[in-house]
């Protein structure tokens, strides 16, 4: 039945999005030679952006975009968020890349499990690295491992529908949140908690999440900045949006913003900020009327995770209120508490840590100097740099690092894409190719036909289900 519904599903989307040729940017290959075998391992924007620019620079290569998940896009489907879904629009550049004959996507294969790095180093001419940042760093306060607190990676992951996330469904059932961070991370998470039934009904959030945050009994949702507003990393139009939520209302003391923020704010962008949060604290007084709020503390870190008895349930945080000395947070030692049954920490990431033969360095990014980690394996984006910059910023950055790798001449003859067929196939392992991840596709946009709201997809969040719908 489901091949039936999705089959005419797949010529339609086919069709939309018929390849457009990638410009080169130099003379044609010389295609007698033989190709580069090509390993990008991550099938995210650094991945799509890396796989582009070997395409550009008119390489003769083979290249392989592998990925520990059935389905493509990395960070576009799995942490942006929900409710963001004309951001995901660039997923259609990235298809196109994979629609490429030299390109290939080969899917449920994961770095360090089916297939280590040593061996995709003796199958590839280049390997690069563009599996991202996704281990949560952790504040290292005492409570944190209460039930009730989580990070940002579980929190994204869960509403984002990604396999293996925890279910949190039970957790935010309670009246007051704590998010922890004053990033778009934190933005994203303290929004989405904030919003309506009727408002996640837009946009491909999980279901079960949506359930279970539009059924809690949500009030007030704290986003709580170790610095001051001045030093927040979020932007503008992600502040913004506090101020056209359904239900809830931001709240900012204005005792918190500088009186004149035009000269004390570096950038235009904190300047927007500024002024964002200045109607906000405007509005704030009306904002204890409506059915929920977020309010956003600065100058304040959590001390500790408070709850009942050793290790039980959280009921609350324990802050201390910060001053900025030079631009770092410094404790002042006076503490206050908010009860609160949810703490959220979404205070950045490191790159995978524990791949045998991939070396982390003290920032939490892949070892690298300009992209190589030694000759024949490279790294690009947030593995490379951390945690960073925008979608696009992957760009500029995939291409260095493919200039990187040509700049190396290193020189074609390694099996390729062949090699790990035979290793894939000995293994036992189900690798999901381009045609498997558009069945997967179809039967996730067929998932959705006739829920309310304007959804795109139903997510699978099992493995099994996305390996039977592709092999279907
Ligand atoms: P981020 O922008 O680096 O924010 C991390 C936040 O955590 C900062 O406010 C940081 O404070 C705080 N923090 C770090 N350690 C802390 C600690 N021990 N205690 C308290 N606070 C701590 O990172 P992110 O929010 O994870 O976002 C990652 C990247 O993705 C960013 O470039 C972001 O812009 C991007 N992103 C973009 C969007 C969008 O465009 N809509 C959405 C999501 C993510 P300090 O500044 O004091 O270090």
């Amino acid at each position: 039945m489901g091949i039936v519904i999705a089959a005419p599903l797949i010529l339609r989307a086919r069709r939309a999005i018929l390849p457009r040729p990638i410009p080169s940017e130099a003379a044609p290959p010389d295609m007698s030679a033989a190709p580069l075998s090509v390993a990008i391992v991550g099938a995210g924007p650094a991945g799509f952006y890396a796989a582009d620019a070997f395409l550009r620079r008119g390489t003769n290569c083979r290249i392989d975009v592998i990925d520990r998940l059935p389905t493509p896009f990395g960070l576009v489907r799995a942490g942006v968020a929900p409710d963001h879904q004309s951001t995901k629009n660039v997923t259609r550049a990235f298809d196109r890349t994979l629609q490429r004959p030299e390109v290939r996507f080969v899917g449920n294969v994961e770095l360090g499990e089916t297939v280590s790095g040593a061996e995709l180093a003796e199958l590839y001419d280049a390997v690069v690295l563009t599996f991202g940042a996704q281990t949560p760093r952790t504040l290292g306060i005492p409570g944190e491992d209460r039930e009730g607190v989580c990070d940002a990676a579980g929190f994204v992951n869960w509403y984002n529908a990604v396999p293996g996330a925890p279910d949190l469904s039970r957790r935010v059932a309670v009246e007051a949140a704590v998010v922890v961070g004053n990033g778009n991370v934190a933005l994203d998470i303290a929004r989405l908690l904030a919003k309506t039934p009727d408002e996640l009904a837009d946009g491909d959030i999980d279901p079960a999440a949506a359930a279970a945050i539009g059924a809690a009994p949500l009030r007030d949702v704290y986003v709580v900045g170790r610095r001051g507003p001045l030093e927040a990393s979020f932007t503008a139009p992600e502040l913004s949006e506090f101020g056209r939520l359904a239900a809830a209302a931001p709240v900012v003391s204005p005792a918190d913003l500088p009186e004149d923020a035009a000269p004390a704010a570096e950038s235009a962008g904190k300047r927007r900020n500024l002024r964002i949060l200045q109607d906000y604290a405007a509005a704030s007084a009306a904002a204890e009327d409506r059915p929920a709020r977020v309010r956003f503390l600065f100058r304040a870190s959590p001390a500790e995770v408070l709850g009942e008895g050793g290790g039980g349930r959280m009921t609350g945080a324990r802050l201390e209120r910060n001053r900025v000395v030079g631009g770092r947070a410094v404790g002042t030692g006076e503490t206050f508490a908010i009860a609160a049954g949810l703490l959220v920490s979404a205070i950045g990431y490191r790159a995978a840590d524990g791949i045998a033969g991939i070396p982390v360095d003290r920032r939490g990014t892949v070892a690298n100097v300009d992209g190589r980690v030694r000759p024949g394996l490279y790294v690009a984006g947030w593995a490379r740099r951390g945690p960073t910059g925008v979608i696009g910023t992957n760009r500029n950055d995939a291409r260095g690092v493919v200039d990187r790798v040509l700049a190396d001449g290193l020189a074609p003859g390694k099996p390729g894409r062949d090699g790990l067929d035979a290793l894939l196939r000995a293994r036992g392992a189900r690798p999901v190719d381009y045609a498997g991840w558009r069945r997967i596709d179809a039967a996730e946009t067929a998932a959705a036909r006739g829920l309310p709201g304007a959804r795109p997809r139903v997510k699978m969040t099992r493995v099994a289900d996305m390996l039977a719908a592709a092999e279907a």
